[in-house]
């Protein structure tokens, strides 16, 4: 039989020998990331026919696009933020320039829960308008921003009294820190108090952890990057401890774990906006309302809106018949903006209702934190859209299996996504004293925002809809 604290206890052990040569590691990954981002710009444009074993380009998009983002989002169900941790080149050098840098205290504005929404919302917004999935500068400029932003906020912040290096980008800023620390609620490895003290704050800038948690009160993964820095295998109180959990079960106990409003929205709104990014591509809609816009721009006397927009901005590439202008730019922002408002509506909604219903089936709490417990039903669905959206590149290798198997493969994953997040539902509803049979009504509202979401990525699993 498997010893679960048999086997964290040697995850301990194996990552804290190992931590002193992690630095080594983080200067590898550091180098492979400036190779992967910048030497496409100096090699060979691809032609028809190229594939990522014929043309470094096209290798470098697909470790990002169809390696690295897809798996590293689904690898926090079974290793938490491990990468952020141990890999990820961005974090560890926030971390070097924090050591170093001016150790300003934080800021207010960049502490707030909103920061690392709008700066998610910038960067997938900027990555379908300047084509980041596709084109070669586009993952430059993005990624190239991104890595230029995490040095400048580690070397501006940090703590004077702190001798650690800090991560206030990671814990502030940074949107796929955001996404990855969201859905490593629902993952097996958790990293807990040996002596919990409760009351204390959740956040200090002292310490010796990069993204301020105070270990003694940590009750929640989601800011944890397992840097192993405060796990002392040794001392049976001091520090936190490894352990493995069941999948999902900080979300089912949801209200023991520091729920918060904006995670909610960010499911909500994270679901939207991957779809607005993937939907303004294939649906007829989108031209429509290009077309609505740029018309009543013209009649305004507007003519601004027809010329190119820079290119550190949008696709800028008339070699292939793509330069993108100002309409273009407002029009895929707004779209996918919309979307983002749009689900976040419809999911609030359905939520709202499940939190009423169960309310007259007797159910503890206040009907709004009802409504915070299970907007976190909608964590998986959120994850396999964000996978099946921004991820798409993962798939296409299938058809090694068939012609079917890349498509079979997202069914497959939104499948489980979907159960999933109704079993949640179900789990959520019984933490609130439901019993089974009082359960079903205020389920089917929160069933109904994930089937939704399932026929809102139809185009996305089996392509446009064509009407002969
Ligand atoms: S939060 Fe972002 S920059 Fe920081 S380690 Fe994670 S992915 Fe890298
Ligand atoms: S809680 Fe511990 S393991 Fe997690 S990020 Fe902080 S110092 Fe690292």
């Amino acid at each position: 039989m498997i010893n679960a604290t048999r086997i964290a206890g040697a995850i301990e052990v194996f990552f804290v020998r190992f931590r002193p040569y992690l630095g080594y590691l983080h200067i590898v990954f550091f180098l492979y990331f400036m190779v992967l981002l910048f030497l496409p710009l100096a090699t060979d444009a691809a032609v028809l026919g190229d594939t990522p074993l014929s043309n470094f380009a096209l290798f470098s998009n697909y470790v990002m696009w169809g390696l690295w983002f897809p798996l590293v989002l689904l690898s926090v169900l079974f290793t938490g933020r491990s990468w952020c941790g141990l890999m990820c080149p961005m974090g560890a050098a926030s971390e070097w320039a924090s050591k170093s840098g001016l150790k300003k205290s934080i800021p207010w504005w960049l502490r707030s829960e909103w920061t690392p929404h709008v700066s998610f919302l910038i960067i997938t917004v900027l990555g379908q308008t300047i084509g980041v999935r596709e084109h070669r500068e586009g993952m430059a400029i993005v990624f190239g921003g991104t890595l230029a932003c995490a040095i400048l906020f580690g070397f501006l912040y940090g703590n004077a009294e702190a001798h650690h290096g800090k991560r206030a980008w990671c814990r502030h800023t940074c949107p796929i820190g955001l996404l990855l620390g969201l859905f490593s609620r629902m993952g097996i490895v958790q990293f807990t108090p040996k002596r919990k003290v409760i009351n204390i704050a959740r956040y200090t800038e002292r310490g010796v952890c990069p993204t301020m948690i105070n270990i003694n009160r940590k009750d929640e993964s989601r800011h944890c990057i397992e840097c192993f820095k405060c796990v002392y295998p040794g001392k049976p109180t001091a520090g936190l401890k490894v352990e493995l959990r069941k999948p999902g079960i900080e979300i089912e106990t949801i209200r023991e774990h520091n729920p918060n409003i904006m995670e909610v929205m960010f499911f909500f709104i994270g679901i939207g906006t991957a779809l607005g990014g993937f939907l303004w591509l294939f649906l007829e809609q989108y031209q429509a309302f290009r077309q609505i816009i740029g018309e009543w721009a013209l009649n305004q006397g507007w003519l601004w809106i027809g010329n190119p927009a820079p290119g550190w901005l949008v696709s800028a590439h008339p070699e292939l018949g793509e330069t993108f202008n100002w309409l273009d730019f407002f029009c895929i922002s707004a779209y996918m903006i919309l979307w983002a408002f749009g689900t976040c509506v419809v999911l609030s909604l359905t939520t709202l209702a499940s939190a009423f219903l169960a309310g007259e089936a007797k159910a503890g709490g206040t009907l709004y934190s009802r409504f915070l417990e299970l907007g976190y039903q909608y964590a998986p669905v959120c994850l396999v859209s964000l996978v099946i959206g921004l991820g798409a590149k993962l798939f296409p290798p299938f058809d090694v299996f068939g012609p079917q198997a890349p498509d079979i493969a997202k069914e497959v994953l939104f499948s489980l996504g979907f159960v999933w997040s109704v079993w949640l539902g179900w789990r959520l509803l019984a933490g609130q004293g439901l019993p089974p049979a009082e359960r079903v009504l205020p389920l089917i509202p929160g069933v109904l925002g994930s089937v939704l979401a399932g026929i809102s990525w139809w185009v996305a699993i089996f392509g446009p809809i064509v009407i002969e």
